[in-house]
């Protein structure tokens, strides 16, 4: 993005000075190439330095690529001592400039949400300023909206006066072309929250729908590592995980133990489910779960796929008891945990239930492996 930024983007800069008063105007403001773009905001920049010239003036930018259609600037306008924003968000595509309500779905919250908020910041606000709040002066992080509020009136200290409104929190009306980011939001996953991800391997099997059924009453996704021959006969179940927000992995074709294999037999193992998965749901998995957890960097070389494992193993298929395998896994789960079960037997059914109860309670939400991936990254950013 740096690159493209920086050629598409010349920055424009003057520097006037008039010694015999000491007044400076030092403007920067960057070149587009969007017509309609360029020319609003050099309309704003020469009105402003006409008003302005017999004062020291500042003009400074901050340039955001929202996503590969929109386009983000924010001119902070330094007069003497004094501070104002002006911002424009701009569609490429639409070729037109956006206002908050092209940005986020519910603005009546979000307008009632910033004024509690003032009100609790600045407890002598006047209702006037209040009621004139501007939501179009915003600009974006990658965590937050931020709305800046031109009202110096109610700050002493004279500084641009904005609110953070962190993203996840905001029902967004623009694509932010980030699929896992948007699942996230939509499951109500903000930073910080407990998450676990729930794997189930081996299947799918004639199991495989009651957990789908257990995971719905919940409201909870899993990520199902399936094995190629087996998925021939469960094309239907492969759509529903997908349809009702839950994840497939490939676990190889035939369930051999992966670390004696060559390169290409290793390959087909991988290859032949991708391919059949692909077919049967028009999903191609990013994700894979080596068979009994063994593999080395040798085979890690030969795919793209993410080799998942687990931290958590409830053991199902050995204990084979509802009690056993809940123990196995409740006291062992941590926030960012992978629980390990199988959905080709009727223990981890019998058992999957009380779990995600219990989790729940614990303040536990559950995401995909992928959604979980997403979080961690989104955690060190
Ligand atoms: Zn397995």
């Amino acid at each position: 993005m740096w690159k493209k930024f920086l050629i598409i983007l010349l920055i424009f800069t003057y520097g006037c000075t008039n010694k015999s008063n000491n007044k400076v105007a030092n403007i920067n403001y960057p070149i587009t190439n969007i017509g309609e773009l360029d020319e609003e905001i050099t309309s704003y920049v020469n009105k402003t330095y006409k008003k302005y010239k017999k004062d020291n003036l500042n003009i400074s930018y901050k340039y955001k690529d929202i996503n590969e259609n929109i386009i983000n600037i924010s001119l902070t306008i330094k007069i003497n001592e004094n501070y104002k924003i002006k911002t424009f968000t701009y569609d490429k595509k639409k070729e037109k400039f956006l206002t908050i309500e092209n940005i986020v779905r519910d603005v009546n919250t979000l307008d009632y949400n910033l004024k509690e908020q003032l009100l609790e910041k600045y407890k002598d606000i006047n209702i006037e300023y209040l009621n004139s709040v501007n939501l179009n002066l915003f600009e974006f992080d990658d965590k937050n909206l931020r709305i800046f509020l031109n009202l110096k009136n109610i700050n002493k200290d004279r500084e641009i006066i904005h609110l953070d409104i962190p993203l996840n929190s905001l029902d967004l009306i623009i694509d932010k072309n980030d699929d896992l980011y948007l699942s996230l939001k939509k499951k109500n996953i903000s930073l910080g929250d407990k998450i676990v991800a729930i794997t189930f391997d081996d299947g799918p099997s004639k199991y495989t729908n009651d957990i789908l059924d257990i995971l719905k009453k919940y409201k909870a996704s899993a990520t199902f590592f399936v094995v190629g021959e087996k998925a021939y006969y469960g094309g239907e179940t492969l759509k529903r995980i997908l349809n009702e927000g839950s994840e497939i992995g490939n676990h190889s074709f035939s369930h051999k133990l992966l670390t004696n294999l060559t390169e290409e037999e290793f390959k087909n193992e991988i290859n032949q489910t991708q391919e059949i998965i692909k077919n049967l749901t028009g999903f191609t998995p990013k994700l894979f779960r080596p068979t009994y957890g063994g593999y080395t960097n040798r085979l890690k070389e030969y795919t793209n796929l993410t080799f998942v494992l687990w931290d958590v193993d409830s053991k199902d298929w050995k204990v084979k008891d509802k009690d056993k395998i809940i123990n196995n896994v409740v006291p062992y789960v941590k926030s960012g945990s992978i629980i390990l079960f199988h959905d080709n037997h009727e223990y981890a059914v019998n058992s999957i239930e009380d779990i995600l109860i219990t989790l729940k309670d614990k303040g536990y939400k559950f995401v995909t492996i992928s959604e979980l991936l997403e979080y961690k990254k989104l955690m060190e950013e």
